[in-house]
C-alpha cells in the first residue's frame, strides 16, 4: 500500500493521494456498515424484529449524522496513516514484511496480543473520554447516537478520531507485527465495531453468565452503553468492566430480557 500511494503523491501531489487514501478507508467502512444496515434495517427487519435490543427504529437525522461523521473519520485516519508512512521513511517503526524473519508462532501471537492490547488502549481512554471534562470536547458526538446502527462504527468528533487510530501508531512503532497480523487487527475491529452498532442481539441465552463467553462482549453491552453512558465502557472482551467494576449490573437482566422475548 506505501508504496503505491508514494508514487501516486510523488506523481500527483499529496493533498490527491490523501483524497485517494481517505477514499479507500471510506469505502473500507461504508461496504461492511451498509451491507449490515440493509440486512438488519431492511431485508431482514421483520423477521428479527423480536432480536432489536431497542424496540424502535432510529431516525433518518441519526443516520445522517453518523455517516457523516464517520467519512470526517475516514480522512482522519488517512492524514494519521500519512504520518505512519512518514515515521517509516524515517527508520522508525516494528513493521515486518516476512514471516521468516519471526516465524509463525510469533505472527499469531502477536496478532492476538495487539488486539489485546487495542482492547486494553480503548477502555482506558474511553473511560477517560467520559470525563466530565473531555465528554464535551471528545465524545459527545458518539454519544448523539442513543440507539445506533452500523454506521455509527465511526461516527466520531475529529478529536475522538485521533485517539481512536492512536493504538496504530503505538503497535506500528513499538511492536514488531507482520503488515498482514496489522490488516487482521484492524479488520477484526472493524467487523466488530460494526456488529456491536448493529442494534440487534443474537447471542443465545445464557452468553453473559457462561463461564467463557462472558468474558467477551455483546452488542447488548455496548447498546447498553449508548442509552445510559456511565457504564459498560470495553471493546471486545470483558476484563476491564469486570476488573474496574464498571459492568451495568442489569447487564445479564437486560440481556436474559430481550432473548425471552415471544
Ligand atoms: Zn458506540
Ligand atoms: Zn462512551
Amino acid at each position: 500500500m506505501q508504496p503505491l500511494l508514494e508514487n501516486f503523491a510523488r506523481q500527483h501531489g499529496l493533498l490527491p493521494a490523501w483524497v485517494v487514501l481517505s477514499l479507500f478507508i471510506a469505502v473500507r467502512y461504508i461496504v461492511p456498515a451498509g451491507i449490515a444496515y440493509l440486512i438488519f434495517y431492511v431485508w431482514k427487519r421483520r423477521d428479527w424484529w423480536r432480536n432489536k435490543i431497542q424496540q424502535k427504529l432510529p431516525k433518518g437525522s441519526d443516520l445522517r449524522r453518523e455517516i457523516v461523521h464517520s467519512l470526517m473519520t475516514s480522512g482522519i485516519f488517512a492524514l494519521m496513516a500519512f504520518g505512519i508512512f512518514a515515521l517509516r521513511k524515517m527508520g522508525y517503526g516494528a513493521l515486518y514484511f516476512d514471516i521468516d524473519e519471526r516465524g509463525w508462532f510469533y505472527f499469531f501471537f502477536s496478532t492476538a496480543l495487539a488486539i489485546f492490547l487495542h482492547d486494553t488502549y480503548f477502555y482506558w481512554t474511553h473511560r477517560l473520554m467520559h470525563h466530565p471534562r473531555l465528554f464535551p470536547i471528545f465524545h459527545k458526538v458518539h454519544h448523539l447516537s442513543h440507539n445506533p446502527t452500523p454506521f455509527a462504527a465511526f461516527s466520531f468528533h475529529p478529536l475522538e478520531a485521533v485517539v481512536e487510530f492512536g493504538i496504530i501508531p503505538i503497535l506500528a512503532i513499538f511492536m514488531p507485527l507482520h503488515s498482514i497480523a496489522l490488516l487482521i487487527v484492524t479488520v477484526w475491529s472493524m467487523i466488530f465495531n460494526v456488529l456491536g452498532h448493529t442494534g440487534y442481539e443474537f447471542s443465545p441465552s445464557g452468553f453473559t453468565s457462561h463461564w467463557f463467553f462472558k468474558w467477551i462482549n455483546t452488542p447488548t453491552h455496548h447498546n447498553m452503553h449508548h442509552q445510559k453512558a456511565n457504564h459498560n465502557f470495553s471493546l471486545y472482551f470483558n476484563f476491564w468492566d469486570r476488573i474496574m467494576g464498571t459492568n451495568n449490573p442489569e447487564y445479564d437482566n437486560y440481556f436474559e430480557q430481550i432473548k425471552n422475548r415471544t
